[in-house]
């Protein structure tokens, strides 16, 4: 079986497959269609990204809220308890 053709015959069985099948059925399936004629399907992984976020940090009662990039362009927000103006901590992109 050419490629396309394997490719054609799972869009098929997606097409008619029905969120009520059986775990069973899928590998009946599965297992009709054999061997993917081609190298392992790499499935990009969704990059998670780990850097500290950019906050604001009240210097008198140590309240701290992450800031979204969005609304940086604000400057950093009035602490609600002490009425001052919070501290940028982290990396604001200036
Ligand atoms: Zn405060």
């Amino acid at each position: 079986m050419c490629r396309s053709a394997f490719v054609n015959r799972y869009l098929l069985e997606l097409e008619v497959l029905d969120y009520g099948r059986s775990p069973l059925e899928l590998e009946a399936i599965a297992l009709s269609l054999g061997h993917y004629p081609h190298a392992k399907l790499n499935v990009p992984r969704r990059v998670v990204s780990y850097s500290p976020r950019p906050r604001a940090k009240c210097e008198e009662c140590g309240f701290t809220v992450p800031m979204l990039k969005a609304f940086m362009h604000y400057g950093p927000p009035i602490c609600p308890k002490d009425r001052v103006e919070m501290v940028a901590v982290g990396d604001w992109g200036e």
